[in-house]
This record gives C-alpha cells, structure tokens and sequence, in this order.
C-alpha cells in the first residue's frame, strides 16, 4: 500500500474518491462500536472511521487494540463528515476517511509521555523528552521548529548565494588556538601527545580565505565551545559565518539586513524595514545599561552625576568625587514591588559589587525612603523633571563606577520590565521586532586580576583607523571596528572589520595583549605569515543560527530548535554520551586515566 496523499491534504472536493494514508496513531477513540483513528503524519491529521460491517473482524480487532503511535496504512474511500461533526480546527476537519483496509506496519508500546495532547506534552519534564527525542520530535510544535530551521537554511543559503558568496566548508579537526572558551581537545593516534582542538569558530580559516582570494564566504558552520554551560548554551552550535574582501562595515550591515530582512519574510511573512538603527556601545549603556539593548520599552537610564557632585549623601558624592557617576531608573508604576522583589533587585546590585541599592517609592504623595532627607530642593527638583516622576512610580540609584553603574540599572530595568510584564502594566507586541545595530565597541577591556589587557571581541579586530597612533599610548580609548547585531535584547551576532596588516596584528598580539613572541608564532604564525603575501582588507560576522531560529519559532530554548540538543551538564540523554571508552581505544592513544572508574 502506497500513499497517495499525505494526512493534511483531503478536502471536501476529494469525496468519492479512494485513497490510501499512511502515518501514525494519534488517537483512538471507540463510539458505539464505530472506531475513529485520527491518522499523523509529518504534515498533519486526518480523522479516519472504521465499521465492523466493512472490515474482517480480525482486522478490526487488530484496530480495536492498537496504541496510541503505531505506525499503520489504510485505505478507503473519503466522505464529508456529517453535519455537526467537523472539526474547524484542522485543515481536513470537513472529513474522514472510511477505512476499508489496513495495515498495521509496527506497533507501539505504551509511550513514556503523551505526543497527542499539547497541553500535556508542554508539561513533560524535559528530561524525558531528551531522553525520548524521536517521541518529541514528534509533536507539531517541534516539527514545525524543524521546518523553520530548514526553510531559513535554505533561505540563507540562496541569499548568499545571489550576492555572489561562496559556500566553503573549513575543518573541525583543527588546532588548539584559545581564542577565548575553553575548547574540545581530540587526541592524535598518529602522534601520541599532541591534539587536535573543535574550532570555536572558523575564525581564522575564514580570513585566510580572503587572503586566498575567495572575496566573498560564508558557511553554516558547526562550532564547538567547553564553557560551563550556562541555562541556554549549547557545547555545539551553528552559525552562518560569513566574510568579505574590499569592504567597510557598511557593506556588513547591508548585506545582513538583507539576509534579516529574507528570513523574516521567509519564516514569518514579516516584512522587516531597513536600514536597522545604530547606537554606540557607549550610548547603549548610558541609555539601556547594557550592550545589547531591549528597545521595545522605555524606563531609560538617566545621568544624575551632576545634580549630586555636591550632595550631602555622601554615598553620591563619595563616589562622584572618587571618578564614579550616579545614574538612575524610573520603573513607572512600580511603587508597590513587594520587600522580596527589592531585595532580588539588591542582589542583583550587590552581584556588581555595590553595598546595596538606593530607591524611592512614590506612594500616597509621598517620597518613601531613607535616603530622601538628604536630598536639598534642587536636588528633588531635577529628579521629578528628569525623571517624571509621578504617583506610584520606583526609583532605582546606582552610584559606581560609569559601566558598574549603568550595568546595575540595565540588569534591574530587566527585571522591572518582567515584573510589570507579569502585572500586566507593560505589553510588547509579539509581532515587534527592533532590529539594532550596536557599533564603537572599545577595542581593549582591562583585566584587572591579570593586569593586562584583553581584546573585548577578538585578537583579529581592527582598531577604528583614526585611533591606530593611540594604540600603544592610550590603549583604553581605541574604539574597535567591531559590530554587533541586535534584536529585542538578544544578540544576534557580531563581527569585524578584521587586521590585514601582518605588523598591526603583530602589536596587538605581542605588546598589547602581551603573548610571548615565541607563543605568537606557535599559534598564529600561519596566520601572520599569510599576511605577508597580499591579504585584502576584509571583514566579516557571524550569526548564531540557533538563536535566530529560536526568534523565529517563539521560543525561550535553543534545544526547542535543535533536533538533539544536549542538556545544561553537556550530556545527551537520549545515546548517554559522552561516556567512557574501552582501554584498548585509550592504550592506542597513549591516554592513562586519573579518574576513578565509574560504574
Ligand atoms: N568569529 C566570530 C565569533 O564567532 C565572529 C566574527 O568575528 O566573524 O563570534
């Protein structure tokens, strides 16, 4: 028996007509005698009717006992269902199929967790769902996850395609480069004590690319990375990285609006205007406390610095006067946060490294907090006209240092705007997209720990031209050509226009960033040296395909958008791996192990 349609495609006009489904049990139910099986497929579902009286009753009985997920072909003639029994929720809901054959091609056992019920399905732990992946993959939800993944795949790779890139596939078997993360390190048979590292990224293949000429490449590339996993990191992902010849950030930001622009029509029938805003990384904390900022809603950051040089709270003016600034909020309507929520709002402060948090709740007419009497007239004056303050509204300080500061306040906005999201006082329509591009990043961050500095994005990012004479002089002041892109607060991606000249990038590494000499060339001296042969300028980004995929779907998980994610501890429950290894596999790699043998 083979299909002639497949579960989502009979309509009324198909009546009479004898057709055969294949799919799987989604559910059975048995009124009076008559079976209903609803029949799924990957496209969808169609009520199927079985009658004692056009069946043997050997078939029916196998009917009558199947389990929910048995994998079964009918075939039988299509009818309108009778009035009164359509179902408007699904496609083929004005009919069903009277069975006249069947053939059950595998039973089911009793599944681990209900497919058929999304209400239930969406409360299994998820545990079990990894575990049972293929059982999960199941659901329409996650096949239509899947199927977004797909199209904006194959979107971006005809977009690409049209603007002249070539798609090169670059090694996952590579070298051990730190680049930042800790990376996945994979012994050599051949020569017992050296490794070969999983790519964080193709970083380094794709700028030799350009220097081998290729102009235009992007890849969707697997990249691999040992972080400690926080709640929606993968240890492997993809991205679509691409990078350029001959360009300046304006051709990026171009080029991926464009490609934004395709897969938001393509996944969401949503068209995306362009050209994205920009905001400096500067302005970006100043504003929004954060570098990737959700512009969706207001409660900006406001600058109090001034207002306070002089106070008499000398928390303000201790820090004002130590070099720092005194930054605050206005989470409107917000007057009545619980003592819990304040304290989760002063933790959050505290994590930054401040003593604690300085508010105001306006309540009943009335300013109420410790810190209100020290404030003089003037001071209480520009804190309503530059905030607006109003009946009912909190007000949040931080005095710090300016990124301390305005990190403290971009964390607690967070927060506030989830709070009153859940009081139903702030609605963002699902359907907005603010698209942003952040740029003027500072080339250098300062470790303080290691008193050095670190690149803020990447050793191969170049320093905004004007700024190259201050490079070895005042370091802290050179902006990088460094760009991310930004949607809804969640960072899309980022890139750069990337070092070509083997000298530049030689300062960077060796008396910037400090790395020995000798080290430089162990790691990158293919690199430098490739330099030396006539490297184009170039540039490139990086998009982080499962993020963006999880936009697209509306879904807090990357796991929900990846066909077998691994769990937070980095396992995959559903083949149980990584797990141990036999001592031959171990002895053939010079490997001796230190840990205790697991059971
Ligand atoms: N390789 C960078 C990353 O993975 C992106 C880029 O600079 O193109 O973040």
């Amino acid at each position: 028996m083979k299909r002639t349609h497949h579960c989502n495609e009979l309509r009324s006009e198909h009546a009479g007509q004898t057709v055969i489904l294949s799919g799987w049990v989604h559910s059975r139910r048995d009124l009076g005698g008559v079976l209903f099986i609803d029949l799924r497929d990957r496209e969808g579902r169609t009520q199927t009717v079985l009658d004692p009286s056009d069946l043997t009753k050997e078939l029916f009985e196998q009917a009558s006992k199947l389990h929910s997920e048995s994998v079964i072909s009918i075939s039988g003639k299509v009818r309108v269902r009778p009035a009164g029994t359509e179902n408007t929720k699904i496609p083929t809901g004005q009919v069903e199929v009277l069975v006249k054959e069947l053939v059950v091609l595998n039973n089911a056992d009793v599944l681990p967790f209900p497919v058929d019920d999304p209400e239930l399905a969406s409360k299994v732990n998820e545990e079990l769902r990894l575990k049972y992946r293929y059982l999960d993959l199941r659901r329409p939800e996650m096949t239509r996850n899947l199927r977004v993944r797909s199209k904006v795949a194959i979107a971006t790779r005809s977009y690409m395609d049209e603007q002249g890139f070539l798609e090169v596939e670059t090694p996952t078997l590579f070298k051990s480069t730190p680049e930042g993360a800790r990376e996945f390190l994979v012994p050599n048979r051949r020569d017992p004590g050296t490794f070969y590292a999983l790519p964080q990224s193709p970083q380094q293949f794709k700028q030799i690319l350009m220097v081998a000429g290729v102009e235009k490449y992007f890849q969707l590339a697997r990249c691999y990375r040992d972080e400690d996993l926080r709640a929606d990191r993968q240890p492997e992902f993809t991205q679509v990285d691409i990078e350029m010849s001959f360009i300046e950030r304006e051709d990026i930001y171009a080029l991926i609006e464009g490609l934004l622009k395709r897969v938001w029509k393509t996944a969401l029938n949503v068209d995306v205007p362009t050209p994205f805003k920009r905001i400096s990384f500067e302005e970006a904390l100043n504003r929004f406390g954060i570098d990737k900022p959700d512009t969706r809603f207001g409660m900006e950051l406001v600058d109090f610095t001034e207002e306070f040089r002089a106070s008499t709270f000398k928390v303000f003016s201790g820090t004002i006067a130590n070099g720092g600034v005194v930054k605050a909020m206005n989470a409107k309507g917000l007057a009545d946060a619980t003592q819990g929520q304040i304290e989760t709002m002063t933790e959050y402060a505290k994590g930054f490294g401040a003593k604690g948090l300085a508010y105001i709740k306006v309540e009943k007419g009335e300013w109420k907090s410790p810190i209100v009497k020290f404030f003089n007239e003037a001071e209480k004056a520009a804190l309503i006209e530059k905030l607006r303050i109003e009946e009912g509204d909190l007000i949040l300080f931080a005095a710090d240092q300016w990124l301390n500061a305005c990190e403290i306040l971009g964390k607690i906005r967070l927060y506030c705007a989830d709070l009153l999201k859940s009081q139903g006082k702030l609605t963002i329509d699902a359907n907005r997209f603010d698209f942003l591009w952040v740029i003027e990043f500072p080339l250098l961050g300062f470790d303080r720990e290691q008193n050095r500095w670190y690149s803020s994005h990447h050793p191969f990012t170049a320093p905004v031209n004007e700024d190259i004479p201050i490079l070895k002089t005042e370091p802290k002041k050179v902006r990088g050509q460094h760009y991310d892109i930004v949607v809804n607060g969640v960072e899309l991606g980022g890139g750069s226009i990337r070092i070509h000249q083997p000298d530049v990038q030689k300062t960077i590494f060796e008396e910037i960033l400090q790395i020995p000499p000798d080290m430089v060339k162990a790691r990158f001296g293919y690199m430098l040296d490739a330099f030396r042969y006539g490297a184009p300028p170039h540039g490139g980004i990086a998009l982080g395909f499962d993020r963006l995929i999880a936009i697209l779907c509306g879904t807090q998980s990357i796991r929900d958008v990846i066909a077998f994610p691994k769990t937070a501890k980095g396992t995959d429950l559903m083949t149980d791996s990584p797990a141990p290894v036999e001592p031959k596999q171990l002895r053939d790699l010079h490997i001796e192990l230190k840990v205790a043998k697991k059971e």
